[in-house]
């Protein structure tokens, strides 16, 4: 089997999606008693990616009774509409806040157009196909869902976005993260441990309720952590308390800096992320130079930076 795919604990695959490069993204299969639920999509051009994968764990089409996603960013829920075309029997669980645009993705298509541009949206995500509105479920906070007796649990959490949900997984004591716990990605690992840091994308980051989010998680005190971007980690307190740490220094970072200009703002903000990561990179062992590791994060810098700059703008809005 290609390490596209690799075999978890307790009955859990993690599929690599393919977004961008290779160890970006992912997806999870969740299988009990052959059936199984699919957690985050990928882009729609990662479809067949996820087909294969059923096909090469021998689960049918039919068995998929779920489809999770934990919100619906394209990168994570993109693929949701195609994939319940092919999985008759799946339905989709979609935070109540981010179901519309599952059913009608018009506004997602468009914010994607503007950021990707068309070739690029064709290339990256491959298109937007609309969820029925009878095959979506909207779970409340802690609402339960069972997979052949094995209880999967729905937990709000707002921060990243506000239609962002967790799933924990009692059976395996993990927590299918999305981007509620961060971003590490497996090439920076140092002897020292992974780095771990925020994903402070637009448009509606809220670091107040980011920290929120990550103190009710750590308190279920899981084993593991099934994160988005990318790959399942090992939980550990420190690393969470990093997290944490790093949300604060990157509020205190663009409010310290909030009278600039906008393009001093973003070189200033993107300057304080990179020293910020610098230093923890550093702190591991991380065997790559820091040029090299730039490479892998300045997507997600500039992101983060973009997001940041709409939070102050939000406040300042609110402020007056
Ligand atoms: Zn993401």
């Amino acid at each position: 089997m290609s390490i596209d795919i690799k075999d978890l604990e307790h009955g859990i695959t993690r599929i690599d999606v393919h977004y961008i490069r290779p160890g970006l993204a992912g997806s999870y299969l969740v299988v009990e008693q052959n059936r199984a639920v699919l957690i985050e999509t990928g882009p729609q051009l990662a479809v067949p990616r996820i087909l294969d994968a059923l096909a090469k764990k021998s689960i049918p089409r039919e068995n998929v009774e779920a489809i999770m996603v934990t919100h619906v960013h394209l990168d994570h829920a993109g693929g949701a509409g195609l994939l319940l075309e092919k999985l008759p029997n799946a339905k989709l669980y979609v935070h109540p806040k981010g179901v519309k645009h599952m059913i009608d993705p018009s506004k997602l298509l468009a914010s994607a157009m503007m950021v990707y541009g068309e070739e690029r949206f064709g290339k990256t995500l491959g298109g937007l196909t609309p969820a029925p509105s009878h095959r979506t479920v909207t779970p409340a906070d802690e609402e339960r869902f069972f997979l052949a007796g094995r209880e999967l649990v729905f937990i709000h959490t707002p921060g990243h976005a506000i239609h962002h949900l967790v799933i924990w997984d009692a059976k395996s004591r993990g927590i299918f993260s999305g981007d509620a716990l961060g971003i590490s990605y497996r090439e920076l690992d140092g002897p020292g441990g992974p780095f771990l840091f925020p994903a402070t994308t637009p448009i509606q980051f809220n670091p107040k309720a980011s920290v929120e989010s990550i103190r009710r998680l750590t308190a279920l005190k899981p084993h593991r952590l099934h994160l988005t971007h990318f790959d399942s980690i090992d939980f550990n307190q420190t690393l969470m308390d990093d997290l944490e740490r790093q949300l604060q220094d990157y509020a205190q970072l663009a409010w310290d800096i909030r009278a600039d200009t906008l393009s001093d703002k973003s070189v200033r903000l993107l300057e304080g992320i990179k020293t910020l990561s610098r230093e923890r990179l550093e702190a591991i062992g991380c065997p790559k130079t820091f040029l090299e590791s730039s490479q892998v994060l300045s997507m997600d810098w500039e992101i983060n930076v973009q997001g940041l700059n709409h939070w102050l703008d939000q406040i300042e809005r609110e402020l007056g």
